[in-house]
Parts: structure tokens; sequence; C-alpha cells
């Protein structure tokens, strides 16, 4: 045959070279700058980074860089960094056993190295001088000595610039930097305890505090209304636990990127461990909705292989069942003590649509399953319908003294029905809508406040004698040195002694506001934030844990002069800005909206 006979010559197989090898591997683990960004983190924190900032430009694609303050490489570990198959976490075989670091293959540095233009720059703790070593596109320089910062920086440039196959993949550069976004959400989500900052081209997309814990980083990276409505779970089986925060099923979306898992820190999106969610939610949750949670798994890493996946997404648990029965009871559990909302409810929120509080929450077609659980008890709308004014208040509160009950002549005229001291309703050309009068009061006093303090001019409320809140030395320090940015906000206040500060005035748009609980939010937000923050970040965090408890506005028996008035300052921001964080100010009902609810459509 043919072959035998070929087989003594130079024959076909040949063994790849190492550039060719590298940049196969790296097809495995590098798809985009998203991979990069995900094993450069990585590798920050197996180094035992406090705090790792992220930069890129274009999406990453044309630049991602790293940098971290963890313990460093020596020169002769650099010019190894690049090595395939060379890593500092893995000694033999048995070590693939119990696997507690994030990276432990080696592959990631030589395939990045392969398909762009890298350089790192690496300085030990106790060492004076650093290294620095480059791999542009396989080509690897000598390490050569270098001053810098201790800890790492690596930095990817021009992604497959070598190999435009593979480029002509990337998306636009707001896509890739989407992914990458994510990637370090999760990061931040999942590594408790290290700080982590992302920029754009120049511009902060997301910043975490080392100090900040689960609630307060799920704030940072998708909003303070999915945040303060988490419910938290903790539960122990063994040496498995379970921690973490669980959304009420409102929040439910279509796909599960809401939906983290952290093993021992490490991300994984695990089969297994999103049927334990969707079985822990069931009958709270439309079917095809995905519930949202950020769950942290802590097990012994012998109880688990991480190595059966290239991006080590998926692992492989070795008692599955029983860690599955153990995860849908503790679930179950935490789902039940959410705010679960009544079919009313969520067509409500149908209704709302596009509501800020619920980016990505589509419509819900049809109204649910029944709901279970303790709150299912008081059906929302009956409970409040019975508290509302008497009917016969209403005629009086039409434009012109007559009971104009639907179409009203002037669109913010009444009749209003306020249910429970709280809600407003009215009739809107097209159906009708519902206010919450708190949270469109807090809304318009937190535009206007953010108006007034754009134009430099928010009108202050001076106390004839100061108020004093009592605080630490440091407390005080801090406010003092922030005083002039608190003052454009209109919150003004000195030192008075070393560890009282005076407050001298607050915003006379605030209705009795506590200069303490005031200072105290203030200074909560400074202590998270290392730079001075922008008028508008600490005017929203004011404003939202503040405002809320100063304006009173629930409960307060409004008359319709005044809930006009509301209307009408509202609508002067309506559309023009829609606050990212707020939850949403009232829900509109359209003829369309009863009509699929009453089963005519
Ligand atoms: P792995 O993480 O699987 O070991 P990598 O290719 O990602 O493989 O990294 C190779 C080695 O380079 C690591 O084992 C580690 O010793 C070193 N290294 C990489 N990044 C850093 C960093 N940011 N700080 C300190 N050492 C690092
Ligand atoms: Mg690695």
């Amino acid at each position: 045959m043919k072959g035998e006979k070929a087989a003594g010559e130079a024959g076909v197989i040949r063994v790849l070279d190492e550039l060719v090898r590298n940049q196969i591997a790296a097809g495995e683990v590098i798809e985009r700058p998203a991979s990069v960004v995900k094993e450069l983190v990585e590798n920050a924190v197996d180094a035992g980074a406090h705090r790792i900032r992220v930069d890129l430009e274009e999406g990453g694609m044309r630049l991602v860089r790293v940098t971290d303050d963890g313990g460093g490489m020596g020169t002769a570990d650099l010019e190894r960094a690049f090595v395939p198959h060379a890593t500092s976490k893995l000694c033999d075989a048995a070590d693939l056993d119990h696997i507690a670091s994030l990276g432990f293959r080696g592959e990631a540095l030589a395939s990045i190295g392969s398909v762009a233009r890298c350089a790192i720059f690496s300085r030990r703790g106790g060492e004076e001088l650093g290294g620095r070593i480059e791999n542009e596109g396989g080509r690897l320089t000598r390490a050569v000595e270098a001053g810098g910062p201790g800890g790492t920086c690596v930095e990817a440039r021009d992604l497959f610039f070598n190999t435009p196959a593979r480029r002509r993949f990337l998306k636009r550069p707001s896509t890739e930097l989407a992914r990458c976004t994510d990637v370090l959400q999760r990061a931040a989500l999942g590594q408790l305890g290290i700080g982590f900052v992302l920029t754009h081209d120049g511009a902060r997309v997301l910043d975490v505090e080392p100090e900040m814990d689960l609630r307060s980083r799920v704030r940072r990276a998708f909003g303070a209304d999915l945040a303060s409505s988490l419910e938290e779970v903790e539960a122990r089986d063994g040496t498995t636990r379970l921690r973490g925060l669980v959304a009420p099923p409102r929040f439910a979306r279509r796909d599960s990127s809401r939906q983290m898992w952290f093993l021992n820190g490490r991300p994984l999106r695990d089969r297994v461990l999103l049927r334990c969610l969707k079985d822990a939610y069931r009958g709270f949750v439309l079917d095809g909705r995905q519930p949202v949670a950020f769950l942290h798994l802590a097990m012994d890493p012998g109880a688990v292989d991480v190595n059966v996946h290239p991006a080590k997404a998926e692992v492989r648990f070795r008692d599955g069942r029983r860690l599955f029965g153990f995860l849908v009871n503790a679930l179950r559990e935490g789902a039940g003590k959410t705010d679960m909302a009544t079919p009313g409810a969520s067509m409500l929120a149908a209704a709302a649509g596009g509501s800020p509080s619920a980016p990505g929450q589509g419509a819900i077609a049809d109204p649910g399953p029944m709901p279970r659980g303790r709150r299912a008890c008081e059906p929302l709308i009956v409970r409040e319908v019975a508290e509302a004014q008497p009917l016969t208040d209403l005629p009086a509160f039409g434009p012109d003294g007559a009971a104009t009950l639907v179409e009203p002549a002037d669109d913010l005229a009444g009749p209003y029905l306020t249910i429970a001291r709280t809600y407003v309703a009215r009739a809107v050309p097209d159906g009708f809508e519902i206010v919450d009068q708190h949270a469109l009061h807090e809304r318009v006093t937190y535009e206007e406040l953010l108006a007034d303090a754009r134009g430099g001019s928010v009108a202050v409320q001076r106390y004839l004698v100061p108020e004093l809140v009592e605080l630490s030395a440091a407390q005080v320090d801090l406010l003092v040195r922030q005083a002039p940015a608190l003052g454009r906000i209109g919150i003004q206040l000195e030192a008075f002694g070393a560890t009282t500060v005076a407050v001298g005035g607050l915003p006379a748009r605030l209705r009795n506001p506590d200069p303490e609980e005031l200072v105290r939010v203030a200074l909560r937000v400074l202590e998270d934030q290392r730079e001075a923050p922008a008028a508008e970040e600490l005017l929203e965090d004011v404003l939202h844990s503040a405002a809320c408890r100063s304006s009173a506005m629930a409960g307060d028996v409004l008359d319709p002069a005044e809930i006009r008035s509301l209307l009408e300052r509202a609508r002067a921001f309506d559309g023009a800005r829609t606050c990212p964080h707020g939850r949403p100010t009232r829900v509109r009902f359209t003829l369309a909206d009863l009509e699929r609810a009453f089963g005519r459509r």
C-alpha cells in the first residue's frame, strides 16, 4: 500500500511549533477581550491582591491592562510566566484533587502572549527593583530590571493582531465592553475582601471598595432597588456552606445573567446549580424566567473537581445529590422570605413596562401562578382599596367642582383617589395610573436638588443654633475635608472640637430633615469612596437613604392641590432623566392592560 511506502520517508505528521501550539491553546481559553480580563484578574486574585484595577480601551480590543497590588514575581519567575504549562500553583498530579487557586494550568499567559502584544511589569513586596518582560505574539524578550509599584501590571494590546481570522469574530467595542464588565462584576461579587476598579477609555465603569459586603457590591453593580430587596440565605451541611442573597420573584429575568454562583470565590455556571435555583423558586416565578441570586458556596476543594472545563466554568461535585437537596431546601426558605409579588402586583409591573427598577424585565403576559407564602394571604389591591378615602369625597376633587370620573379635561386634574395614604390613583386618557406619592416626592426632591446643585444654587435652611453631632475624630476629619463638596449639595457643617461637627444648615427642599441622620449617611457615602465623590453621587446616596425618611410623605394625607403640585413638579423631569436606581414612582394601566386582565383579549 501507498502508506507503507511513505512510512520510511519524512511522513506527514509533524509536531507543531510552539507558537502554533500556543495559539491553538489560546483558541480554547482566549476568545475575546473578556477572556483576557478573566484570566488576568484571576491571576491577580491568586497573587493575593487587595485591589485590582482593570483599564480597557475600545472594549478591550486595543488594550486590557490589569494592575494588582499582590505578591508580584521575581525576575526568574517573570521569565517563566509566558512559558506554556508554567505555573506556581500546581506541583504534581495529586494537587489536581484539591485546587484552591483560580488558575492551575499555566496556560493563560502563554496563550495571551501568543495572540497579543503583551508586557508584564512586576515587583515583589520586599524588593527594591522589579522587572519587565514583553511578549509580542510569541516573540519573548529577556526580563529587564525596572522600577514601579509593588505588585503586577499585565498589559495585552491589539488582541488577535496576528490572527486576523479570530479578530473578525470580535464585536463592536460596546458589546465587548459589556462582556468585560460582566466578568468584572462577577469577580467583584465573588471576591469579597478585594477592591475592583474598571475603566473604559478613561471613564470609570465600576468601583468596588475592598471592605464592601456582598449587598453593597450588588448595589454598585446593579442598583439600589435590587440590592435593598435581597434576602439573606445562610446554611451549612457538614463542611459545605452556603451564603448569599436571593431576590424577590419580581426581579426574575429571561436569562440567567443575574444568577451568580461562586464556588470558593470562583464564578461558575453549572447546570446543577442553576436547576437548584429553579427548583427553589418553583411556583414563585413564571416558567421560562430565571430568579436573581448571588450565592457563595464554600466547600472543601477535595469535594469538587474543577478540572473538567476549559474555562473552568463547570465543575463536578463528588456528592451531587446530597448537595442538591441541601441547596434547594436552603434556597427555597430564602426565596420564601422575599417580598412575593401578588398577581395584581405583577400585572402592575407588566403595565409599567420599562420601569426603571426592572431593567430587562419585559411585560409579563400572564398574571402568573397563584402566589404562596405569608404575604399572599393579604391581597394587596383589595386590602388597600378597603382603606381608601370614602368615595363621597371624590366629586369635590374635580377640576371645576363637578364630578368628573373619567376623561378629565386637564390632564393633571383629579379626581384623585388616595389609597392607604400612600398611593394616588387617577384617570389618564388611555387608562389610569397609580402614583406612589412618597417615591414620587423623593424623586422630585432629588431631581430639583440635583438641578439646584448643578446650577450652583442649593437653597439652605440655616439653623439658629447649629445641631451638634458626635463622631470619631477620623470621621470629623473626613467630613471637614469634604465640607466644600457637602456644601455644594446644601449640607453645611464645620468641626466643633475634635469629635463633634456642627451642622449649620441643610437643603431647604428637604422636609423635616434629621441632621444627625444626614451626616451619618453622608459619612457612609464618603467612607465608601476613596476619592472625592461627584456631587451627583453624593446627592443620590444621601437622598435615597435620608430624604425618604426625612421627607415623610408616605402616610401624609395630601390634599388635591398638593397632589396636583407634586404631579406638576414631576412633569418637569419625566422622560428627561430616569433615576437609574430608583424604584418606580408610578404604574400605568392602559385599556389594553385592563382588557388583558379581564380576559377580553
Ligand atoms: P496559572 O494561573 O494557571 O498558573 P498563568 O499562565 O495564568 O497560569 O500564569 C502563570 C504564572 O505566572 C502563575 O502561576 C503565577 O506564578 C505567575 N503570575 C501570573 N500573573 C501573576 C500576577 N498578577 N501576580 C503574580 N504572579 C503572577
Ligand atoms: Mg492564570
